[in-house]
């Protein structure tokens, strides 16, 4: 049977999930800011044509933001994760076999559905997820993952398609590769788009065109596997079980600098908790812990970088003991009077928590360990991040990222929900 894929994408997706809550920005310019209100991470279609761009510090943009009344807005993680989380479910419903492929998009295989008008099945798939969570949607279909996602990129181009394109045997398939940019096929980006067109190769249909063999020499097997994709044959599976991770990291940006030890032990105390909240998440334990801290490069003052890092002499997701590592190696590395904007924790070499290797000579804790972190995040999930935290990681956080335009976490807090006046 061939293999049938759809892509769904969610429009401007941050925007979207602010736009849900607030109808008042039908038809306005919006965008969303990243961590500490640096860049543009999101944009309405009204912004897009302002000609703000993607990943573009705000502070570049003050004037015109000003002049064409744009509505701004900080990241607002917990609402977004949820909404897309209840987009997700929805596209559930619609088929057996899905990949959760980002926060705002999905393929769904749809292999086998024949029978059914995919075109209308994808417009009945964007109108319920419309109807039961109010975000816009974008459906591309085709034989194989990388002609679903061009499909989609087509969609959101063209008007006349309505957000839904099946580019399978499509009469102007060739015509249609040919309206694409070769940097926007999936897998190709901006390396390989330089190392193309100096060999004139500009669009889809080019790649597509290009002789196999050359591909696999230059562009390893991800860009024969690509070439292969846009010819119809699916090479790419979906994955359905994501792949634990092999490195996990939590770094931010401070909201404002810090100068003491202790502040900058809270920070990584808290960051090193979120980071064990994912290693336990994925049932898996670290081996290896590297902690670092740096001043801001941006700015004209004195500049100190460092790290540290620490084989753990058992592997272990144990917020308390990662946090005792990360502080030894904090007394060692840090020093005073510099004006530090960013720290991180990084855990490498994690593996299964079954396949812990045991020491000999050392008395472990490890159940008594394990039950009291199950409790905690138990607790964490049912009643919000942080109901229950490490000390260490303080109460205060005047380190806290700037979020100065943050809206309402509509959907997980009772005492955010949305208001309604009858007058
Ligand atoms: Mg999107």
């Amino acid at each position: 049977m061939k293999d049938i894929f759809a892509l769904v994408d969610c429009n401007n997706f941050y925007v979207s999930c602010e736009k849900v809550f607030n109808p008042k920005l039908d038809g306005k310019p919006v965008v969303v800011l990243s961590n500490n209100d640096g860049c543009v991470i999101a944009r309405s279609n009204e912004a897009k044509a302002l000609g703000i761009k993607m990943g573009f510090p705000a502070f570049k943009y003050k004037d015109l933001l000003k002049k064409h009344s744009v509505v701004v807005y900080s990241t607002n993680y917990p609402l977004y994760a949820d909404m897309s989380q209840r987009v997700m479910n929805t596209l559930a419903q619609f088929t057996p076999n899905m990949e959760i492929y980002s926060i705002d998009e999905a393929f769904l295989s749809l292999t086998g559905f024949t029978s059914k008008n995919l075109i209308d099945y994808a417009k009945s798939i964007k109108g319920t997820v419309k109807k039961w969570t109010g975000i816009p949607i974008t459906i591309g279909i085709g034989p194989t993952k990388t002609l679903a996602k061009t499909a989609s990129k087509l969609a959101k181009k063209d008007p006349q398609y309505d957000s839904v394109l099946d580019i399978t045997n499509h009469p102007n398939f060739d015509n249609l590769l040919d309206s694409i940019d070769v940097e926007d096929v999936w897998g190709v980006g901006r390396q390989y788009k330089k190392f193309l067109n100096r060999h004139d190769i500009y669009t889809a249909l080019q790649l597509k065109n290009a002789p196999l063999e050359w591909i696999k020499t230059n562009m390893t097997v991800v860009g024969f596997r690509t070439v292969k994709e846009l010819r119809g044959t699916s090479c790419i599976t979906l994955e359905e079980i994501p792949a634990a991770k092999k490195g996990i990291m939590c770094t931010r940006s401070f909201g404002k600098a810090i100068e003491s030890l202790e502040e900058l032990k809270e920070a990584v105390a808290s960051f090193v908790s979120r980071a064990s909240e994912k290693l336990r998440d994925q049932h898996s334990v670290t081996s290896f812990i590297q902690v670092f801290i740096m001043t801001n490069p941006f700015k004209d003052e004195h500049q100190y970088v460092n790290s540290a890092s620490v084989r753990l002499p058992i592997p272990t997701s144990y917020t308390s003991e990662l946090i005792n590592h990360c502080n030894q190696k904090l007394d060692i590395i840090y020093k005073p009077g510099y004006l530090y904007k960013k720290a991180g924790v990084i855990f490498d070499g994690i593996i299964p928590e079954d396949k812990i290797q045991l020491h000999l000579f050392r008395k472990s804790d490890l159940d008594r360990n394990r039950k009291l972190m199950k409790t905690v995040d138990y607790i964490n999930t049912k009643w919000g991040r942080n109901t229950i935290q490490c000390a260490s990681s303080g109460i205060q956080k005047k380190w806290k990222m700037r979020q100065s335009k943050l809206s309402s976490r509509f959907t997980t807090r009772w005492n955010e929900i949305l208001v309604v006046k009858v007058s």
